[in-house]
């Protein structure tokens, strides 16, 4: 299996256009919002979109494994007020919807936030009660937590807690994560070594397990560990530094899944790509 590398593309002008700006950065995986981020409800995905869509996955060699689509940043599906709960479990369930149509086979999103109304521990429970909820209005698409940073009141930055959601999820077959490098690295473990990356990932391994990881978010970090702030920073200008990455390009555990830059400068996205590559033993 090979590792599959690119970037959190624009869909700017459509879903079907975000295949044809990968391809552009010699991308071999790409993440796309299906519809604008910033709002709750999104135009419906016509025939034709759907199609042409399709058509450029295809002619860019991008398999339904090496795309990651990432849901609205507006959906909590941890809230504790019934109502607003409500309401982001359904934009939640349109996502997926959306992927089930573009024959997305995974979605990404944030777990969600306590808002310090709740407990934590009723926060996640809540989060796996909506991914349940979700997975049994749709087929075939995988629910994938990311990990955070830990700012403000969200959820997801230990990797029990990911652990947790999954615990409760009644579809084990239909639930993954993502792990976002910049949120692990600020929310406390550490990547800056080559030693410090084996422990983190041993770690992972046995909390969550790597039968679960389904997509990774690969960004440097303008602060520094365990601040739980969110930052991202271009590959090797960061805290991080490039010891970890070229440890996950040479780790087989990291392979035939999607893994994408959200790092701050997309005019270098395609050297940084190259970069990647070139670390794969
Ligand atoms: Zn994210
Ligand atoms: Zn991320």
């Amino acid at each position: 299996m090979n590792k599959y590398i690119g970037a959190h593309v624009s869909a700017a002008g459509g879903v079907e256009n975000a295949p044809l700006n990968a391809q552009k950065l010699g991308a071999t995986a790409f993440a796309l919002f299906t519809k604008n981020q910033r709002q709750w409800v999104g135009k419906a995905l016509t025939e034709e979109q759907i199609a042409v869509f399709k058509a450029n996955c295809e002619k860019g060699g991008f398999s339904a494994s090496q795309i990651l689509p990432h849901d609205s940043y507006l959906i909590n599906l941890g809230h504790p007020e019934e109502e607003a709960l409500e309401k982001s479990r359904n934009a939640f369930l349109d996502e997926m919807k959306r992927c089930e149509q573009l024959g997305l086979d995974r979605l990404n999103f944030h777990p969600g936030s306590h808002l310090k109304k709740i407990t934590e521990e009723d926060c996640l429970d809540r989060i796996a009660a909506s991914i349940n909820w979700a997975l049994e209005q749709t087929k075939g698409v995988i629910a994938v937590i990311e990990n955070t940073a830990g700012q403000g009141s969200n959820m997801g930055f230990r990797f029990e807690h990911l652990a947790h959601i999954i615990s409760k999820v009644e579809d084990k077959s239909r639930v993954g994560v993502c792990i976002d490098t910049c949120h692990a690295f600020t929310s406390g473990y550490d990547l800056s070594s080559r030693e410090a990356t084996q422990e983190t990932f041993d770690l992972f391994e046995e909390i969550v397990g790597f039968e679960y990881l389904k997509g990774m978010h690969l960004n440097d970090s303008k602060k520094d560990l365990g601040t739980r702030v969110d930052r991202h920073e271009s590959l090797g200008k960061g805290f991080i530094g490039m010891a970890a990455f070229d440890f996950i390009m040479k780790d087989d555990r990291f392979n035939g899944i999607p893994m994408v830059l959200e790092t701050p400068n997309s005019d270098i996205w395609q050297e940084e790509i190259l970069l990647l590559k070139e670390m794969v033993r």
